[in-house]
């Protein structure tokens, strides 16, 4: 081969290499809008548990198999907390009985939130392979919260991961008020971080970032999500924000952009913040799934069926759902 050829070949196949990489580049940049995230549904637990209207065990069993039917496979049922503490999880025991003599229980694994070992306890001994523990990111809403220091309630959590590695259950994180508190204000981002490294070491398998008062906006959601992407990757790091000042769909773009494949959210939008004015509670279930199919991007969920049970559970809730899409359509 001559040299001349010999040049122009080489420069042929770097340009065809190029045009390759760039294709290749293309297609990956494209891919995660065809990708899938999993929903995590928090209605019976987090969403019920900051509604005034007490749901009896009958009203959630009902409204759990509702969601199971709109495809829901990630989600908590309750929690093992003190009904006089929060009379809305009482009986979270019969719930999670009921739910195990149910056709569906062998193939989904419910959460339940255990605030300590007794509850830890209760969920072994009802069968569950899965709790949800939570700190805060500020000391004085983990003072309000739960009456203790974050570093008391750090060793409660390695207490129960402790006890759920012996037993060979998975243990969920949350980080509460990581975008502000409504008692100390704005919330330092390497705190956020710190603690967030602490509940991965401790050994739980996903961490969800809470933005409990739904305070945080897009360029807040970008700064922190990047930092704990360099810090850890995204691949245990949940979101979980709250719709209080319209931005949760905003929030969620933001994370997702970054590479977060995990929401927290609850059906119709159910429940809020007992210690912040306003708080309308969790990014509705339905909003998440209409916003995900318009990227293209599965959830596993079907809308209508997500809608239809927002519409069976708004008249029991004796307030109107914060839901857009479930408001939009018609029963
Ligand atoms: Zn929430």
């Amino acid at each position: 081969m001559s040299l001349k050829r010999s040049i122009a070949n080489k420069s042929k196949s770097s340009a065809s290499a190029k045009s390759k990489s760039a294709v290749s580049r293309l297609a990956s940049s494209l891919k995660p809008h065809f990708g899938k995230v999993r929903i995590v549904e928090v209605g019976l637990r987090d969403g019920l548990q900051n509604e005034s209207t007490e749901l009896s065990v009958e009203q959630r069993f009902q409204l759990l198999k509702k969601l199971i039917e709109a495809g829901v496979q990630n989600f908590e049922i309750g929690a093992f907390v003190s009904p006089k503490w929060v009379p809305q999880m009482a009986h979270t025991k019969a719930l999670v009985e009921k739910f195990q003599t149910s056709a569906q229980a062998r193939s989904l694994t419910p959460s339940v939130l255990v605030p300590n070992l007794v509850g830890f306890e209760s969920a072994r001994q009802n069968g569950l392979k899965e709790v949800a523990v939570f700190i805060s990111a500020t000391e004085t809403f983990s003072q309000k919260n739960i009456n203790c220091s974050i570093a008391e309630s750090l060793v409660k959590v390695q207490e129960v991961v402790s006890a759920a590695r012996k037993n060979k259950m998975r243990v969920r994180g949350y980080l509460s008020v990581c975008f502000g508190c409504p008692f100390e204000g704005a919330v330092n981002e390497s705190k956020v971080v710190e603690l967030v490294g602490k509940l991965l070491k401790l050994g739980c398998y996903e961490v969800s970032i809470g933005d409990t008062i739904g305070i945080a906006r897009p360029g807040q959601v970008i700064s922190l999500f990047s930092k704990l992407k360099k810090k850890f990757g995204l691949e245990k790091i949940a979101g979980h924000f709250h719709d209080t000042r319209g931005q949760s769909l905003a929030n969620i773009l933001a994370a997702y952009q970054l590479g977060c494949r995990v929401f927290d959210s609850s059906i119709g939008g159910l429940g809020g913040c007992p210690y912040a004015k306003g708080a309308t509670g969790n990014v509705a279930t339905e909003d998440v799934v209409y916003f995900f199919e318009g990227l293209g991007v599965k959830t596993g969920l079907n809308l209508q069926k997500l809608i239809e049970a927002n519409h069976w559970l708004e008249p029991q809730m004796n307030h109107p759902l914060s839901s857009k899409v479930s408001k939009a359509s018609p029963s």
